[in-house]
């Protein structure tokens, strides 16, 4: 990647190792049932973090409490070791720190990929229209995008809104980037092309939890696994350790469906 600019923004100084995202028993129901029991995570700068699990295991409730969308029962959590669930914390400003892409209908149909993509650069963090839409063609052009700037979204393929909705949330360096199943909802020919950029962006420094059942892409991309198991984190691990040699019985179980 030499010469390309990083699209991770740089690091607070002095607290480079520090996690950026940080979970302890954390705790979420939703009308008397239990979605996430006492979660612990924690996430490296510039590492990956696959959540893998069956539906309804939690995954996307813990992406969406890490962001605030959801707001946790009980436990704690940090963002760069700011608390982000103490009450008096600044809840917009914590979101937009965080990028996220969900599974499906991430872009705006009336607006055009570039349109999209210089929204929030221009509205929430006050770039100038010049400055947003530089910055979005170049970031388009790095990631082969670059020719749909002026599409709208239902001109482009579903692999190719889906890169943008990744180029979108980007375009505000976020500190944290939350993937949620962002292939799911693909034709299997057009997976391929997202995970390729997730990839890319990872080499870029950029630190991302990624809720997925691609399971090759998280042995290969991702630096922890977590399996979560009727919201417990069952097992976590290097990918080696939870794909290769899973301890728990629930894992093995999973993962056979996989094989
Ligand atoms: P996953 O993403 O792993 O499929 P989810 O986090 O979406 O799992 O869901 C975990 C459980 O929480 C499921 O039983 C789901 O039905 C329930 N759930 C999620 N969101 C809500 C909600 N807003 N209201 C009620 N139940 C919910
Ligand atoms: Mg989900």
């Amino acid at each position: 990647m030499s010469g390309r600019k990083s699209v991770a923004p740089a690091a607070v100084p002095g607290a480079s190792r520090a996690p950026v995202l940080r979970m302890e028993a954390v705790r979420k129901s939703f009308g008397g049932s239990l979605v996430l029991r006492e979660v612990d995570l924690e996430v490296a700068p510039h590492t990956v973090t696959a959540l893998i699990g069956a539906s309804g295991s939690g995954k996307s409730t813990l992406l969406r409490c890490a962001n605030l969308l959801e707001e946790v029962d009980d436990g704690a959590i940090w963002l760069d070791g700011e608390e982000i669930t103490d009450p008096r914390a600044d809840k917009d400003a914590v979101r937009r720190r965080i990028g996220v892409v969900f599974q499906a209908y991430n872009l705006f149909p009336h607006l055009t990929v570039l349109e999209n993509i210089t929204l929030a650069p221009r509205r929430v963090h006050g770039l100038s229209r010049a400055e947003a839409e530089e910055r979005g063609r170049a970031l388009l052009e790095r990631l082969a995008l670059g020719t749909k700037a002026d599409e709208y979204p239902d001109r482009l393929s579903g692999g190719q809104q889906q890169r943008a909705a990744i180029v979108r949330a980007l375009a505000v360096r976020p500190r944290l980037l939350l993937l949620d199943e962002i292939t799911a909802a693909l034709d299997p020919e057009l997976v391929g092309e997202v995970l390729a950029l997730v990839r890319e962006v990872k080499d870029e420094g950029m630190t991302m939890v990624i809720a997925t059942h691609e399971m090759v892409f998280a042995r290969e991309v991702a630096d922890q696994v977590c399996f979560l198991d009727a919201g417990v984190v069952l097992e976590r691990g290097t990918p080696q350790e939870v794909f290769g040699s899973p301890r728990q019985e629930r894992t093995q179980r999973f993962l056979r469906r996989f094989a």
